[in-house]
């Protein structure tokens, strides 16, 4: 049986953990902190690819495919762990507010339309029918009945859940010092609790998969971008809809809080909440449902999105090296490509199936001399 060590056990680890141990493999996930500790529990959850996506191509198929294996995905999960991970695909709304603005989406929505997806242009009145809390100045909107949102913190649970049940080996508390190589492979992991073979490893490391690939001398940036974010009771203010704007969104999660966010700045690995991050990310959201002037305030914090140069995640083999690969880089997104990532990541460890992972391949940074 093939032994896989994961290292990083953010959603992108638990994902691909529970997904290689169904299909049989022995697998271990090391992680330094809390499961989920880093960018995917501080995520506002959305699974929003028409939304995120600025083209057709690779990035939107990715995305669409893993919205689609969300329903089935969850299923199994919940059924797996006896919980409910607060799944809504109910749709969401992107708002313009002035002419400028609608021009911009108008393009947008052209060009989904003609690549058929589901998308409703919806002027004025039209948008408040659907949201009636937006405020009255918006002028139109992209309605995507079928995005949506998860609870991701509740996901994160899960995934640990279904791991332990399906014997994955699950390790926290523990750093990553070094990968262990030998003559052109990677064999495992050194740590703090000492050496980890395995016949396959694999970063799933968020924002600090840079930091592991320069360990072997390769040079693929992966540049954590802080993203501030914040939650306010919904009590009194029963927002129906998640609302993108061009300054800000807020997600109404089935838990009594709405989600408001979120800033993109570059601190390193800095993961203070700032007085400007914050005011921020309040005056963005407000325009758009003024009646949030009186939600009662209930915490703030951040996270460290992992980017990439060319905003694509980094998927598969990394070259040069037998027994390692990468999944990594997912930026804004990791929490809506998180099966689609474990299915086509574990398609490639045990089946070889690489052609699909093509466009995200981490080489296509770098050649192998
Ligand atoms: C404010 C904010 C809002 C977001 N909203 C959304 C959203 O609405 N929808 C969406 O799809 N995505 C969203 N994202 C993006 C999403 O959170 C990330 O893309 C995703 O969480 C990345 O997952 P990951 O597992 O790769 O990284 P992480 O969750 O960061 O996990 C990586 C793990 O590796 C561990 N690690 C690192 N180094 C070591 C080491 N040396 N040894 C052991 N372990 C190590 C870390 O401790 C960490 O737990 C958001 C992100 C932020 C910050």
């Amino acid at each position: 049986m093939t032994n896989c060590l994961l290292i990083g056990g953010g959603i992108i680890g638990l994902s691909l953990a529970y997904e290689l141990s169904r299909r049989g493999l022995s697998v271990t996930v090391i992680e330094q902190g809390e499961w989920g500790g880093q960018a995917s529990s501080a995520a506002a959850g959305m699974l929003a690819p028409l939304k995120e996506f600025q083209t057709v191509g690779p990035l939107l198929d990715l995305g669409m495919e893993s919205l689609w294996l969300y329903p089935q995905w969850v299923a199994e999960l919940e059924a797996a762990t006896g919980g409910d991970v607060q799944l809504c695909l109910d749709g969401l709304l992107t708002v313009a507010m002035n002419d400028e603005e609608a021009e911009a989406l108008w393009a947008k929505y052209c060009w989904q339309k003609a690549a058929g997806y589901h998308v409703r242009w919806l002027t004025g009145g039209e948008v408040l029918e659907v949201e009636p809390l937006l405020t009255a100045k918006a002028v139109a909107a992209i309605h995507s009945p079928q995005e949506g949102h998860i609870n991701n913190r509740l996901l994160l649970g899960a995934l640990v859940t279904a791991c332990k049940k399906q014997g994955v080996k699950l390790v926290s508390g523990c750093v990553v010092t070094g990968l262990v190589q030998q003559a052109g492979s990677v064999t495992g992991a050194e740590t703090t609790a000492g050496t980890f073979h395995a016949d396959h490893t694999v970063i799933t490391s968020g924002a600090w998969a840079g930091i592991m690939l320069n360990w072997l001398g390769i040079s693929i940036p992966v540049c954590p971008v802080r993203g501030q974010i914040a939650a306010v009771s919904s009590a009194g203010i029963p927002l129906r809809t998640v609302v993108f704007g061009t300054t800000g969104y807020l997600t109404p999660k089935r838990d009594g809080r709405i989600i408001i966010g979120a800033t993109e700045d570059e601190a390193g690995f800095q993961k203070d909440v700032t007085l400007g991050g914050l005011a921020s990310v309040c005056s963005g959201v407000l325009p758009y449902v003024p009646s949030l002037q009186t939600a009662a305030f209930l915490e703030a914090w951040a996270g460290l999105r992992p980017a990439t140069a060319d905003g694509k995640p980094l998927l598969g083999p990394v070259p040069g090296w037998n027994g390692l690969s990468i999944a990594g880089g997912h930026f804004r997104n990791g929490i809506l490509l998180s099966p689609v990532t474990a299915k086509r990541m574990a398609d490639w460890i045990i089946k070889n199936r690489l052609e699909p992972l093509q466009p995200f391949a981490p080489g296509r940074f770098f050649a192998v001399s």
